[in-house]
């Protein structure tokens, strides 16, 4: 069901969807300009959630009764809907995990047993935490080398330094889709091709990405692609790692215990394949069932209508921010999306975030989880507006009519 342009007012109303974004908050309208740390959800994700523990609740895969029955069965339909969603060629290529910080720290652990000192990983200034940390505990853990794609001045990635650090050597590149500080979006494809030609594979972390473009990890041809669902407008504790079945099945297993085993002696284990090799213990039914109706959610508007108004709303606000003086924006990559990071004057970021509160406007700030890319831009923190569907022109003035109340304040 596709959702119509309204063309007279170019808007659409998605807000309506959201129950959270028709509050106030200190007694202003909320505007939530935090989606790049976690999105608001629709009420379709809320009643589904709602629905199974109030209709047929039950433990997955194991029960023979109808509650059990009929949670596994929306549980696995939900396995299928991430699938499609991603173009994946089989729904065993999608392994459900806690978030996207534990899909990449899953494939470091388990594809990192195969590792030895000398092997080189290859990241970027770009990344998140989530995907710097787990690769770090290999260099730790195993002596493998991290190497480190640099940014250009203009906050792209510098894709000649990255094809210059590729070598025989080179067993793996994590690569962020889109950053969640700078909002670049990162030429993936081509890296996953230059990564094969050299031999490497490629795990790209989708966590941004995946909410604003359509994703066909067919046709990136990468071996890994992980994402979060709450930044998917879908709930808390759900993550995807979706894995080409034969990366997936040449890992072990990752943490043992229930489900994941065909076999269990004490003399003699045996796994089963992907994804349930993955899937140690009882899974998040509830929240991967709320995943599947974002999905849902999402299948049934008009996607391409929508980021392209995301996108008008986004560079209103770029607009409106830039022709203040005293604001500085990091934020400048030609390919970018939905993120501004910036500063006011030698203002501290928690300060802006704090008058921003009063107005009811929630954005974040700090180092985002990025501490090296915060270091490469010289600031130890920024203020970060980010955007999703649901934000609207009058939240891009207010953005900006509360910069110019925080100057006013503070200067
Ligand atoms: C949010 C985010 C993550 C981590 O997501 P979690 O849900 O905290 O695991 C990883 N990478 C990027 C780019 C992100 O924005």
């Amino acid at each position: 069901m596709a959702r119509a342009l309204n063309m007279a007012k170019t808007t659409l109303d998605f807000k309506g969807d959201f129950p959270a974004l028709a509050q106030s908050v200190n007694g202003k309208p909320v505007v939530y300009l935090d989606s790049a740390a976690s999105a608001q959800k629709p009420q379709c994700v809320i009643d589904a959630m709602n629905e199974v523990m109030t209709k047929h609740y039950a433990n997955v895969h194991r029960g023979v009764y109808t509650f059990s029955a009929e949670t596994s069965a929306q549980f696995e339909d939900a396995r299928g809907k991430v699938a499609r969603f991603i173009n994946a060629a089989s729904e065993k290529e999608i392994v459900f995990t806690r978030n996207a910080t534990e899909a990449v720290n899953l494939v470091a652990s388990c594809f990192g047993q195969s590792l030895k000192e000398g092997d080189e990983i290859v990241i970027t200034e770009l990344e998140h935490h989530a995907n710097i940390v787990p690769w770090y505990f290999l260099k730790e853990q195993r002596g493998i080398a991290l190497k480190i794609v640099p940014v250009r001045p203009d906050r792209s990635l510098d894709m000649d330094a990255f094809e210059k650090l590729l070598s025989p050597k080179t067993k793996m590149v994590a690569v962020t889709q889109m950053s969640n500080v700078l909002g670049t979006v990162v030429d993936v494809a081509a890296i996953v091709e230059r990564a094969h030609a050299a031999g490497a594979k490629v795990l790209i972390d989708g966590s941004q990405a995946i909410v604003h473009y359509d994703i066909d990890v067919r046709a990136l041809g990468c071996d890994f692609y992980v994402f979060t669902g709450h930044k998917l407008y879908g709930p808390t504790g759900i993550g995807v790692l979706y894995g080409r079945y034969a990366a997936l099945d040449a890992l072990p297993p990752y943490q043992g215990g229930g489900e994941m085993i065909e076999k269990v002696s004490f003399d003699k284990i045996t796994y089963k394949e992907p994804p349930v090799r993955f899937e140690a213990g009882t899974p998040a039914i509830v929240e991967a069932i709320g995943l599947g109706a974002a999905i849902d959610y999402l299948n049934g508007i008009d996607r391409t209508a929508a980021h392209t108004w995301e996108m008008e709303v986004f560079h209103a606000a770029e607009k409106l921010l830039s022709a203040i003086d005293g604001v500085t924006i990091y934020s400048t990559a030609p390919q970018r999306a939905s993120i501004i990071s910036f500063s006011l004057d030698e203002i501290h970021p928690h300060d802006v975030a704090t008058v921003f509160d009063h107005l009811g406007i929630a954005v974040r700030t700090g180092h985002h989880c990025a501490q090296p890319l915060m270091k490469s831009l010289g600031v130890t923190g920024t203020v970060r507006a980010s955007f999703a569907l649901y934000n609207t022109m009058e939240d891009a003035e207010k953005l900006s009519a509360a910069v110019q109340k925080a100057k006013r304040l503070f200067l």
